[in-house]
């Protein structure tokens, strides 16, 4: 059951009356967000594509056994007590030896080839003392089934090689092929519409020039939704015109909407009202610094009941921090993959303390130097280096006022 969205109150020149906690928006995006449908995709275009139905083996793999060394094929009591043994034919990938192998005779084989009907293992080349070109002897013992690999030993016939869910790793498209399957059922990825409002933004490729500044968010939240398996799609750069934005919002095509800007409490700032008349405003305003003006909503178009839509304050911190707690987990979801970050977790001891609010989250970004997790102090939302700077992140928790020097902590980091 979905609680009644309040009614719309616009905060332009007032502020926020209140704001969601994190876990609040997210128990709701992972209430209403599931993965898209299944589609199916040829082997050459599945790597890092996410499994919809699990794939089980039609077939053993090796289907027959086979050498997994160079040597000879033979009767393993022939290499007991070594007595000379007759060279009576050869064996090779795909062309085997026919015959019947008796006690007392070799057959050349090389690895891969299939076994002859009656050896039981491959005296290795390296422990075959040549007598003459028709003849051989062991000079080590090899047991029944030395080097012989067994049908179905790599992958048994009805066997779950991939469960569903799964992120398809290069190793695992060569297994496929190894069992013969060429297409299988992944979901699809999600498309991602980028929106960017701002009259003093200039496309990325621009030079900043008098009052303009350049769109730094897009590059962003582009390389981000691949990252997390959405595709994006074109960017598009709206005016702070009220019915642009409205009208923007209302007519994309997508799975996934994420507007950039003019989501705060200025007077330019439409995206909210526009997303209360198109459609559900979920949540605006979260108690998330430094991504407080997020907004969440959700759109009903013929293609889709519950397509969900982040409003991404414009600072580049700002959305980057909120991309990375709300908008990127709906992009890995719509696509199948696991809720959490992608980032690579450490813990280790605070440099100097942080100070936050109770009932507040805070994304800080830190440095870790020789152990010690250094916070980037005093480095506000549109200060872009910071990023760049860090190494990775620190959360606050929501009941924490601070965090104390020397205290153990989390980063998340953004490097893999
Ligand atoms: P807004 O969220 O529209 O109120 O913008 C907040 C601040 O972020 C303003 O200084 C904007 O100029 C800046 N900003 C907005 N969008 C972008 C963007 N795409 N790239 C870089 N800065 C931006
Ligand atoms: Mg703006």
């Amino acid at each position: 059951m979905s609680t009644p969205t309040p009614p719309f109150f616009d905060v332009r020149m007032q502020g926020f009356r209140n704001r969601a906690t994190v876990a609040e928006v997210l128990a709701t995006l992972d209430s209403r967000v599931v993965a898209l449908p299944a589609e199916t995709v040829e082997l050459c275009d599945l790597a890092g594509r996410v499994l919809a139905t699990p794939v089980s083996s039609a077939v053993d793999v090796p289907g027959f056994e086979r050498a997994a060394m160079d040597g000879y094929a033979i009767c393993a009591e022939d290499s007991v007590s070594p007595t000379p043994m007759t060279v009576v034919g050869e064996a090779f990938p795909a062309r085997p030896y026919t015959g019947h192998v008796e006690r007392g005779q070799a057959v050349r084989i090389t690895t891969g080839a299939p076994i002859p009907d009656g050896a039981d293992a491959v005296l290795m080349a390296e422990f075959a003392s040549r007598d003459s070109d028709a003849c051989v002897s062991a000079t080590a013992p090899v047991v029944a089934g030395k080097h012989i690999v067994r049908v179905g030993e790599d992958v048994a016939k009805g066997r779950e090689v991939l469960p569903a869910g799964r992120q398809l790793r290069p190793q695992d498209l060569g297994l496929l092929a190894s069992i013969g399957v060429s297409r299988v059922s992944v979901h699809r990825r999600p498309r991602v519409a980028v929106l960017v409002t701002g009259n003093e933004l200039l496309p990325p490729g621009s030079r900043p020039e008098s009052f303009r500044i350049v769109d730094s968010n897009s590059p962003i939240l582009a390389a981000l939704v691949a990252r997390d398996g959405g595709e994006p799609l074109p960017v598009r750069y709206l005016p702070d015109d009220y019915n642009a934005v409205r009208d923007a919002i209302r007519e994309t095509d997508a799975d996934l909407i994420l507007v950039t800007g003019g989501t705060s409490v200025g007077t330019e700032d439409h995206a909210p009202r526009a997303v209360a008349e198109v459609g559900e405003l979920t949540f605006h305003g979260v108690a998330l610094r430094p991504a407080g003006p997020l907004g969440v909503g959700f759109l009903s178009s013929p293609g889709h009941s519950n397509l969900p839509l982040f409003l991404l304050p414009g600072n580049p911190v700002s959305c980057l921090c909120a991309y990375d707690l709300f908008a990127g987990r709906i992009v890995r979801r719509l696509g199948g993959r696991a809720w959490e970050l992608p980032y690579r977790r450490i813990t280790a001891p605070l440099a100097s303390g942080i100070n936050s609010v109770v009932d507040r989250v805070d994304y800080v970004r830190v440095k870790v130097e020789n152990g010690l997790v250094l916070p980037i102090l005093g480095s506000g939302a549109s200060n872009l280096s910071s990023t760049v700077t860090a190494d990775g992140f620190v959360l606050v928790p929501h009941e924490r006022d601070e965090l104390n020097a020397g205290e153990l902590v989390e980063v998340w980091l953004y490097a893999g």
